[in-house]
């Protein structure tokens, strides 16, 4: 069976997904429930959707420390885990 990417099995979630990022960035907005029930209200719960949230964190982080959000490539710690949580460069330089 030939590898299918997530765009071509859902692209609805991952085209939602991009939309809902750019719309968060630079925002400290509490997630991206907020962003969908305010501009896109027919997609109501897609913030639940495996395939939404996976292109969602992809695209996108919310700062653990100032709790903004921004595109990943701000990510000063990348690879999630418990000791290093995701945070934007200037809170990791200010840490
Ligand atoms: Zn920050």
């Amino acid at each position: 069976m030939a590898f299918t990417s997530l765009a071509e099995r859902d692209p609805i979630m991952v085209d939602l997904a991009k939309q809902v990022a750019a719309k968060l960035t630079g925002t400290c907005e509490s997630g991206p429930e907020v962003i969908i029930d305010r501009y896109f209200e027919a997609q109501a719960g897609a913030e639940d959707n495996p395939s939404f949230l996976h292109e969602f964190d992809r695209i996108i982080f919310c700062c653990t420390v100032c709790e903004y959000w921004f595109d990943q490539n701000q990510n000063a710690n990348p690879g999630y885990d418990h000791d290093n949580p995701w945070m934007c460069r200037e809170c990791k330089r200010d840490e």
